[in-house]
């Protein structure tokens, strides 16, 4: 066995790789999943907060980190799961929430807390940036999103939900 040496920053690099299993064209570092990195020797702790508590997803991410730590050599990972303080849309990067707003998702506003402020404010189209837009639906396909009607360029598009 040769011996290899990583550097917590290559794991997060890595980790910057696996996608989110709900919405893979952001990484799970990106949406803030990712919360800790320690290494320690050969052995790997992850900590990820999951976007809701019970989310289905929650193995596939598990399997997909340890299957892209294990291509580094890394076979001695756990996988932990904090769900306090609960995952905020506020620690979805800029970066990502360009990347939703490409597919068609509105990316939530950042509301620092303030989540009367957001629920209340304009929800922007992703496709024209108009204002003009009103809510459909509630119930998205998942627990994280909202459907929403874009009265400007007539495009229904999902929000996903300020949490
Ligand atoms: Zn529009």
């Amino acid at each position: 066995m040769q011996t290899q040496v990583v550097t917590e920053q290559e794991i997060w690099d890595a980790l910057d790789e696996v996608v989110d299993p709900e919405i893979p064209v952001v990484s799970l570092v990106e949406m803030g999943i990712i919360r800790a990195v320690i290494l320690d020797g050969a052995r790997v702790v992850v900590t990820m907060t999951p976007t809701f508590s019970g989310c289905p997803a929650l193995e596939v991410m598990e399997g997909d980190i340890k299957a892209r730590l294990a291509q580094m050599g890394l076979e001695d990972v756990r996988v932990e799961k904090a769900l306090d303080p609960p995952w905020s849309s506020d620690w979805i990067s800029d970066a990502a929430r360009a990347k939703l707003k490409g597919i068609g998702l509105a990316p939530p506003r950042v509301h620092g807390g303030d989540f009367i402020a957001v629920l209340d404010a304009p929800v922007t189209c992703p496709y024209c940036d108009s204002f003009n837009t009103s809510i459909k639906n509630s119930f998205g396909p998942t627990p994280c999103r909202m459907i929403f009607y874009c009265n400007n360029c007539q495009q229904p598009f999902e929000l996903f939900k300020p949490l």
